[in-house]
């Protein structure tokens, strides 16, 4: 579907959600719970209408788009109630300096939040920030990617349906000019989800208003296969993370790193598992198409340059991309310096390298500018622990791919080019609000040095205490 470029209509957008936003925050947690429930139950009520709508945008087979429907009303449930527990004011304690101050914090809502997201996951992404700004008590516009406008419009729709009054969330259609229009708009705060390069964009435009910005971005990520490995599940868990959704998913599997004892053995299972899979148009299909053309071209590219540079397609090669569809690839012993290792592919190839021991791997998959998620797949619970300590990365999931997707209390989010900042859990909840310090005096203190007329008397003995309780031992 074409977008209808609302480039214009953002200022407005922006100004009713902004009108909204005090209604909204005023609703208070059970209001708010309320009305986030009753949009989520329209969501999953509908949720065959939904999934066409992301399958006649996106490609995607029927059984995938329900998935992403499934995890994402999971997200805005837990949001919708946990959001009290998180973000109400709580004490903390004043320490001992200020025993006679009761303290404590709460977390306000910004106000308004722009969120612009990508086409892959046309419900699950964007939806990672719109569910936890709207349970944080903000008012949302959302500008969806242009290949998929109808998913936002709907989105927007239902919850104008569901929750009706003022405009506390809206959906704003367009190009990348919409999209930078929101930057520009005066948001509170601007959660993008898309590639690298574009959150740069983003970025530098919210500067100019000093706008403070998420930014999800791509991935390149790893999966490690230890020498005890299940590796029968290793093999499934690549497969479906490399090629499940075309390969377009931000934290999918493209690079594969095997102790060297069981390559072999590993890079059969795979490539078996490869040959039997064929994407097509049928809503069953294992795998749609690619979404957009111009992905298609990258993929073709990666493949070429991992072969000319003495790589070996194990399965598929360059006449695996047949556009719009790319058949499976896995790739072996390609370079660590090609284009199927170092930058992001998303398609539905896997690049899969030996590696000598568990230290080798983690130094590869560390060796990359993304930082999304890994995997690891060993016997050794002991292993699994070290291992995901030492890799660079926002989530690890061990003996499974996305393990984190249906985790609801987990933050999400990259380290390095993959972007920074949190959605998901309280840490998504609070990323979207602003903490509130209060302290009240309860009574004087006993050595009080907050005064001008300060006793000379009382700061010896306030030094005495602190060289005690500081200087020693
Ligand atoms: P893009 O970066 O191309 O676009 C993302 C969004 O930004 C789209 O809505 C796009 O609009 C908009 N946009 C484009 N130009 C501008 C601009 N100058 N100012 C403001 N907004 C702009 O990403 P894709 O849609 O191609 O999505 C794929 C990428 O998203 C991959 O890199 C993937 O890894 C990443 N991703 C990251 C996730 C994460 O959580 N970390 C999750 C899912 C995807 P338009 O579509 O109209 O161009």
């Amino acid at each position: 579907m074409k977008p209808s470029t609302e480039t214009d209509a953002v200022p407005a957008a922006v100004a009713a959600a902004r009108a909204a936003a005090g209604w909204w925050a005023g609703l208070g947690w059970d209001g708010r719970r309320r009305a986030l429930l009753a949009w989520k139950r329209t969501l999953a009520g509908r949720v065959e209408e939904l999934a066409a709508q992301i399958r006649a945008e996106t490609g995607k087979p029927h059984g995938d788009a329900v998935l992403e429907v499934m995890l994402a009303v999971e997200h805005l449930d837990w949001a919708a109630r946990h959001a009290r527990a998180v973000l109400r004011r709580r004490r903390v304690p004043a320490g001992l300096l200020a025993a006679n101050q009761a303290a404590s914090v709460g977390y306000e809502p910004l106000g308004v939040i722009g969120v612009i997201g990508p086409w892959n996951y046309p419900v699950y992404t964007p939806l990672g920030s719109i569910s936890y700004a709207l349970a944080a008590g903000n008012a949302v516009v959302f500008k969806p990617s242009e290949h998929t406008p109808g998913v936002g419009r709907w989105l927007a729709e239902r919850w104008a349906e569901a929750v009706p009054g003022p405009a506390v969330f809206q959906a704003v259609t367009g190009d990348g000019e919409t999209g930078a229009a929101l930057c520009r708009a005066g948001v509170d705060k601007l959660a993008f989800t898309g590639s690298t390069a574009t959150g740069r964009t983003v970025m530098a435009a919210c500067a100019a208003t000093l706008t403070p910005v998420v930014v999800e971005a791509g991935g390149k990520d790893a999966l490690i296969v230890a020498a005890d490995a299940d590796l029968d599940a290793a093999a499934r868990a690549a497969a479906f993370g490399g090629f499940g959704n075309a390969g377009q998913t931000c934290a999918g599997v493209e690079r594969v790193y095997v102790e060297r004892s069981v390559y072999e053995p590993f890079l059969d299972r795979l490539a078996e598992l490869a040959r039997a899979t064929r994407p097509g148009e049928e809503p069953d299909a294992r795998y749609g198409r690619m979404t957009t053309p111009a992905q298609a071209a990258i993929v073709a590219a990666h493949i070429g340059d991992a072969l000319a540079r003495g790589g070996r397609a194990v399965v598929g090669g360059p006449a695996a991309v047949r556009p719009p569809f790319v058949d499976p690839v896995v790739l072996a012993d390609v370079p660590e310096d090609s284009l199927a290792v170092t930058e992001e592919t998303f398609g539905p190839t896997v690049v899969v390298n030996p590696v000598r021991d568990l230290d080798e791997a983690v130094e590869r998959a560390n060796a990359s500018r993304y930082g999304l998620a890994a995997s690891v797949f060993t016997g050794s619970r002991r292993t699994a622990a070290d291992l995901a300590a030492r890799l660079r990365a926002g989530a690890v999931s061990v003996n499974a791919v996305l393990g984190f997707a249906a985790v609801p209390a987990l933050p999400f989010g990259g380290v390095g080019d993959s972007g920074f900042g949190r959605i998901h859990g309280a840490d998504g909840l609070r990323e979207f609000s602003r903490p509130k310090s209060v302290t009240r005096q309860r009574f004087a203190a006993p050595i009080d040095l907050l005064r001008l007329d300060r006793r000379p008397a009382a700061l010896a003995r306030a030094t005495r205490l602190f060289r005690l309780r500081h200087a020693r031992g």
